[in-house]
């Protein structure tokens, strides 16, 4: 059951939704009623009206379970805990937020790591980017939420451990955009982030990703090109591909696409390390964001326009048929001819059970890293162009 203030906050979020919805034609959106755990009126998902401080302070960070960062000190940087869902004990589950409050108003972007609990240099790169930030030469304000999936980063793997019928993971970048009377512990999670936290602080966002435990990606941007607000901000990073698509539906990104706000994913190399070459190209990229919204002065760094980018709007996974030792053939970035073959696998007695080939031309943006494969395993995944997207594409970002 939730508490007594939570009650009065989840009031007065419906409340100040309700008055937006009949006042504007603000994008508000309901949450999912499907798995409404209790009966209870679904969460109007608007913009919070204000912060709220819980009174709690852990390791010298005042805890809040609603932010407006209208509310903070301009020129100055914030730093809080944000009061998640709650654990089978009792306890809370935190997420730390940073903000960096210009001294001058303007535009608010924010950066977010974390969804995924293995992909450090996600971390790394937001971590950076408002370490570089002085708010008191900024024009607008930039937030930074940086382990999302808590209880996912605890153990360093993509997903998060949820206790329903013992231990469930659950993929936390298929719930967007949650629901705060959700079914699971994960849902509710992700409800609490996006309505009270997230998308009031937004004017644009960038999640940022890498490939996952077992399977290693290039530097790439998801975003859907034909939105220009979208498409300006990832022309600004020097990086070399650009996967062209909506991917997923419950990917943050669209959920924050749905209320208006653009926003795509950026994907930085391998999971579970710092790739600190490609995340300095992620910086550029984002400081150059930043002075786009007029957030920051100066001259932009490297853009696309200095690499060349591949721009595709699907990608083909190459699916393992046999289990067995994966051998590569073709490297992260190289181009490849349809009919190529791209990898070989053999038993645990050398013999090759199977031989696999791109039946597209394009270019890789993903290898299995893991030299084991069962069947079913993506082993590559192969960026290409088709005459007519399809958005929903299966890409594991
Ligand atoms: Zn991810």
């Amino acid at each position: 059951m939730p508490d007594k203030q939570e009650e009065s906050v989840a009031r007065r979020d419906f409340l100040s939704a309700s008055i937006a919805a009949a006042g504007a034609s603000a994008a508000v959106t309901i949450a999912a009623g499907t798995a409404n755990a209790q009966g209870a009126p679904a969460i109007v998902g608007g913009p919070a009206s204000g912060t709220v401080f819980t009174g709690d302070t852990i390791q010298g960070k005042r805890v809040v379970s609603a932010l407006n960062v209208n509310d903070l000190e301009p020129g100055q940087k914030h730093r809080f805990y944000f009061q998640g869902v709650q654990m089978p004990t009792g306890q809370h589950w935190y997420v730390s937020v940073t903000v960096a409050k210009g001294a001058r108003p303007g535009k608010r972007v924010v950066l977010v790591s974390g969804v995924h609990g293995d992909e450090m240099s996600s971390i790394h790169t937001v971590q950076t980017v408002m370490n570089q930030l002085d708010p008191t030469v900024m024009s607008g304000t930039v937030m930074a939420v940086t382990d999302v999936a808590r209880p996912a980063l605890e153990g360093m793997q993509r997903r998060w451990p949820n206790a329903g019928r013992g231990v469930d993971l659950i993929d936390m970048n298929r719930e967007w955009p949650g629901n705060e009377r959700g079914a699971t512990a994960t849902s509710r999670h992700a409800g609490q982030l996006f309505n009270r936290l997230l998308r009031p602080n937004a004017d644009a966002a960038i999640d940022f990703h890498t490939g996952t435990t077992g399977f290693s990606v290039t530097a790439f941007n998801i975003a859907p090109m034909d939105e220009p607000e979208i498409r300006a901000m990832v022309e600004l990073y020097p990086v070399g591909q650009v996967f062209n698509n909506r991917i997923y539906p419950g990917v943050l990104p669209n959920a924050l696409i749905d209320v208006g706000i653009p926003a795509f994913t950026a994907e930085i190399g391998a999971a579970r390390v710092l790739d600190i070459e490609m995340i300095s190209l992620f910086v550029e990229g984002t400081m150059n964001v930043l002075k786009h919204h007029g957030i920051l002065a100066g001259p932009l760094g490297r853009t696309g326009k200095d690499v060349s980018v591949f721009i595709a709007n699907s990608a083909l996974p190459i699916l393992a048929t046999h289990g067995g030792l994966v051998e590569h053939l073709v490297k992260l970035n190289d181009k490849v001819a349809a009919g190529q073959k791209v990898a070989v696998q053999r038993n645990s007695f050398g013999e090759v059970v199977a031989e696999y080939s791109s039946s597209v031309a394009g270019e890789v943006a993903g290898l299995r890293s893991d030299a084991m494969s069962e069947p079913g395993n993506p082993l590559a995944f192969i960026l290409f162009n088709k005459a007519t997207r399809d958005d929903g594409e299966a890409y594991s970002e």
